[in-house]
């Protein structure tokens, strides 16, 4: 965790090195170059992969789990597909955890308390998902995740302590944010594309391919092609007797305060 920390030092103080080195003509000023270079690719490698845990703690799986056990998670709703997902979800007797987007639940609010009412988790995925997330000052950050806790807690009571950043992306203004809105950051380990692959037979090979216990799924209620693809995967799932239960199940943390 943190991990940008002592990486800030160790490259600021090889940078300090190599700058003496350049000046005393030891090395040459190249070098530095290649220090600067290496250093922002490991930045954005740790913004952009959640599963990195560069800037804050994120959940991505549950290798440890002793039953067959996954979670299945739903980002961007909720939406009118939302609906045929939590049908899906009833006949097949699954759980799942819906990160929702703070707009749509002030738009939705009866899909909101109904994924409740149904024992599925709610969770924060912002207010907005604006596309500029990684360039919001931790102020709007807050605001993005708090204004979003407070739509939820008043449609279906929970006060939710589950967050997901959009796009996955972290840096040290949403790390502090969500510890100041005292939430913990969910990531996923098997990203089923389901927004970028047209293809429905594709995206479930994507995610059955890679689908082990432990994991964490992650699929969007924003279309028919994720409903159709949901419904093939659920049949896989039945087929290898494997139940997807809630972040909070999985895990074993609280999913409210
Ligand atoms: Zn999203």
């Amino acid at each position: 965790m943190l991990k940008h920390i002592y990486i800030k030092w160790f490259f600021g103080a090889l940078l300090l090195g190599a700058l003496g080195l350049s000046f005393a003509q030891e090395i040459s000023w190249v070098y530095l170059i290649y220090i600067l270079i290496i250093w922002i690719s490991i930045t954005a490698w740790g913004c952009f992969d959640i599963r990195s845990n560069y800037f804050v703690k994120a959940f991505s799986s549950n290798k440890k789990v002793s039953q067959n056990h996954i979670a299945l998670t739903f980002d961007d709703g909720p939406t009118p597909f939302t609906e045929t997902v939590l049908d899906l979800l009833e006949v097949y007797q699954q759980k799942a955890t819906f990160f929702c987007i703070g707009k749509q639940v002030q738009k939705y609010p009866e899909l909101a308390k109904r994924i409740v009412d149904e024992g599925h988790v709610i969770a924060n995925h912002t207010w907005t998902h604006t596309s500029k997330m990684g360039f919001l000052s931790k102020r709007d950050v807050v605001k993005e995740i708090q204004t979003t806790q407070k739509i939820i807690e008043r449609v279906t009571q929970y006060n939710v302590r589950l967050f997901r950043p959009p796009f996955g992306v972290t840096n040290p203004n949403i790390a502090k944010a969500c510890s100041e809105s005292r939430v913990e950051v969910v990531g996923w380990n098997i990203r089923s594309l389901d927004t970028v692959i047209a293809s429905e037979n594709k995206i479930l090979k994507r995610i059955t391919s890679r689908l082990e216990k432990g994991s964490i799924v992650l699929l969007h209620d924003t279309s028919l092609k994720t409903c159709n693809t949901l419904e093939q995967l659920l049949q896989v799932m039945k087929k290898q007797k494997m139940q997807s239960v809630t972040i909070a199940q999985l895990l074993n943390i609280k999913a409210y305060h």
